[in-house]
């Protein structure tokens, strides 16, 4: 591969984040449930909300970060440009608008950036959640920061 890429190994156990807007917590809490000994497999972690009704409904340890409107969606994304998540579900309601929906837009941006495998819809979730992936590792392929950062600054000297 050029130089303009580098790869990050997603390993066999995924950092998998979990976002649903209220309109669709429902629907993620039950899928969680359906899915819990494949996700029981894997490092879980959500928005506040979203975190504490599927721990509560699965049993599952899902680590809670902050709720979506009060920059939980920052987290996340932070978490994902870090390498500390490579996997994520996000159920965002297309039918109510947000009020933090900048936030919400820049996780769907960064998720893409970084190339992590994202499901915004249960028929998604369910397609990657099947995939011969979950269980071995993946080398996703990300901008080459170091390069694209020495060229700037050579670009403005
Ligand atoms: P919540 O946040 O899980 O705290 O409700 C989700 C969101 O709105 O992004």
């Amino acid at each position: 591969m050029d130089d303009r890429f580098v790869t990050f190994e997603i390993g066999k156990a995924k950092h998998i984040a979990l976002v649903a807007h209220d309109g669709k917590k429902k629907e993620m809490v039950d899928w969680c449930d359906r899915n819990k000994d494949i996700l029981k497999n894997h490092f879980l972690c959500g928005t506040g909300t979203t975190a504490r009704l599927i721990s509560e409904r699965t049993g599952l340890p899902v680590k809670a970060y902050n709720s979506g409107p009060l920059g939980g969606d920052q987290q996340i994304g932070a978490k994902i440009v870090e390498g500390q998540i490579d996997f994520m579900v996000f159920l965002w309601d297309p039918l109510e608008a947000q009020p933090h929906d900048p936030d919400v837009k820049a996780l769907l941006r960064i998720a893409v950036v970084y190339d992590i495998p994202v499901a915004n819809n249960l028929a998604t979730a369910d397609f990657m959640l099947q995939s011969k992936y979950m269980s071995e590792s993946y080398d996703r392929t990300v901008e080459n920061f170091n390069k694209t950062i020495q060229d700037r600054v050579n670009k403005m000297k």
